[in-house]
């Protein structure tokens, strides 16, 4: 599993990571054992969120006693943003989690509440040692541009060191303007869905055919040419859902696949990156 620097952080990450958004909506056994398989396999980088339900509570039972194997990242819902409101959203994750620090909490998208704010009660919760480092999700180039701001006029505050956005074939607006931005300010961008939301290219689709010819070169599946294509940046990594040892394993394999210049500019021209739309795409 090939790892790399996470952001400004001296952290090595696996480029590829756990997502777990609707993984308490399945089998829990099955889905705890491929946890468990992830970090067996490398997958260090679990990622979670307030939002999704019993995941947290999965995830805990499923890193017990290994705590120190895992990159462990959660979320704070932006209604909860509140230099205040952080510290409570964070201890029930905490509580949750059966940890007693995060190595990334993130805030899930941007709503209402003053970015200083949310950044402070971000600091505060660094400070007390309950998390390592902090970033944000979903953020656009003048989300980001604002952040900046913030950061550069407190003074005191310290830095994102990730942005976590949507990321997959057939979905590459990040590449126009946020994945530039987030490499010159040395921040980690962290591609969710990178599986379309269980949307894949089917096999007989024309990219299908292109990434199954390429994964056959390397005796490879198509996901795994799909990562391999969607961490090729120095900046990236990828968190796919996987409910079931199987998937988890078949993923992990793409943690030491690398694709030529010439493989990258098939997949590139398979699934064309498309105009720069007027807003960076969320789900
Ligand atoms: P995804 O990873 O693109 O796709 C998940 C789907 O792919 C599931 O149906 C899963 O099935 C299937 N799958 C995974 N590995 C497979 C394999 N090897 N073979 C066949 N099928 C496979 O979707 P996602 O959950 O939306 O995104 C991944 C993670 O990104 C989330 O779980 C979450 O942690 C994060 N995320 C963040 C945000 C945000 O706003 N920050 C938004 C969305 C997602 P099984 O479950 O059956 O394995």
């Amino acid at each position: 599993m090939q790892r790399r620097p996470f952001g400004p952080t001296l952290r090595q990450v696996s480029i590829i990571g756990q997502g777990t958004w609707r993984l308490d909506e399945g089998d829990k056994a099955s889905a705890i054992a491929a946890l468990r398989r992830g970090l067996d396999l490398g997958m260090d980088h679990i990622d979670t969120a307030e939002m999704y339900g019993d995941a947290e509570v999965m995830i805990g039972e499923a890193i017990a006693g290994r705590r120190d194997d895992v990159f462990l990242v959660s979320k704070v819902l932006p209604g909860n943003a509140s230099r205040a409101g952080v510290q409570t959203a964070c201890e029930r994750s905490l509580r949750r989690l059966g940890t007693d620090h995060l190595d990334t909490y993130l805030l899930h998208w941007r709503g209402d509440i003053p970015l200083e704010a949310t950044v402070r009660g971000f600091e505060d919760l660094r400070a007390a040692g309950k998390i390592l480092d902090w970033g944000v999700s979903n953020f656009d180039v003048g989300d980001l541009n604002d952040l900046a701001d913030v950061v550069a006029t407190t003074g005191d505050l310290g830095g994102p060191v990730c942005n976590q956005v949507l990321y997959h074939l057939q979905e590459r607006s990040i590449e126009h303007a946020v994945l530039p931005w987030c490499e010159g300010a040395n921040m980690a961008v962290v591609g969710y869905s990178p599986f379309g939301h269980g949307r894949f290219p089917r096999p007989d689709s024309p990219g299908g055919r292109v990434l199954a010819q390429i994964a056959a070169d390397h005796g490879a599946t198509a996901r795994q040419v799909a990562l391999a294509f969607l961490t090729r940046h120095a900046p990236q990594f990828a968190i796919p859902k996987a409910g079931s040892p199987a998937h988890v394993t078949e993923n992990a394999g793409a943690g030491d696949l690398s694709l030529s210049p010439v493989e990258i500019a098939l997949v590139d021209r398979a699934f064309p990156r498309g105009p720069k739309p007027r807003g960076l795409p969320m789900i």
